[in-house]
């Protein structure tokens, strides 16, 4: 049986960090919404010019544009056994597509929801110290510094701040997390599969924690 995973958490709880390694583990090909938006705004598609608008002013995608593209991403070869699904869903009608359409398509649920916890004041600091590859692999100035400054040690390309990563457009993407993103919790918590982990630990607890809540729903 397919296993789907989906990853929930505030802008800087540390999505980017645990996907690396929750896909490592459990072999599952890591679909990351910020990061499709991301290849596609640099690559100039037509995709990247929709979103391009919104991502740069911190604002959702509108959920059409997120949905269809999601939904071919799943169909691909490498998503057979599943998906680690990070930064999707993030409102009501993302979740209900995306039920529907593992049902119809993959004739799957949801496995488990592992929501990431973290005090909003430590969001900001995080955000503004957050560096990235353009493969999405995350570090931070101060947490997860990488090996050689200003390098990834994963796949060697250099690590940028991402545009979206500003105080300003921080503060708009926390509100649309906690005006839309947060009411998952209340969607996923009934259906038995949201398993809600402190975030505030240390990088190697948050993942202990998410591993376990993997193990058991699997
Ligand atoms: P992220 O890398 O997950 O922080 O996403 C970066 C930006 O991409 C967000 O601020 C949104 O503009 C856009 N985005 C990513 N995922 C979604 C989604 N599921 N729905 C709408 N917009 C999204």
């Amino acid at each position: 049986m397919a296993v789907y995973i989906v990853l929930l958490g505030p802008p800087g709880a540390g999505k980017g960090t645990q996907a690396e390694k929750i896909s490592e583990v459990y072999h599952l090909t890591h679909v990351s919404t910020g990061d499709l938006f991301r290849e596609n705004i640099r690559e100039n598609t037509e995709l990247g010019k929709k979103a391009r608008e919104y991502t740069d002013n911190g604002l959702l995608v509108p959920d059409e544009v997120t949905i269809a593209m999601v939904e071919d991403r799943l169909k691909k070869e490498d998503c057979k056994n599943g998906a680690l699904l990070d930064g999707f869903p993030r409102t009501i009608k993302q979740a209900e597509a995306l039920d529907e359409m593992l049902e119809k398509s993959f004739g799957a649920k949801v496995t488990i929801v592992p929501c990431i916890d973290v005090d909003q004041d430590a969001l900001v600091a995080r955000i503004s110290g957050r560096r990235m590859c353009k493969n999405g692999h995350v570090f931070h100035v101060v947490t997860k510094q990488p090996k050689v400054e200003g390098v990834c040690d994963v796949c060697g390309e250099p690590l940028y701040q991402r545009a979206d990563d500003n105080e300003e457009t921080v503060k708009t993407r926390l509100n649309a997390y906690n005006e839309t993103t947060s009411k998952l919790v209340d969607y996923y918590s009934p259906k038995g599969v949201l398993k809600t982990v402190d975030g505030n630990m240390s990088i190697t607890d948050v993942t202990k924690a998410i591993f376990a809540a993997i193990d058991e729903a699997i």
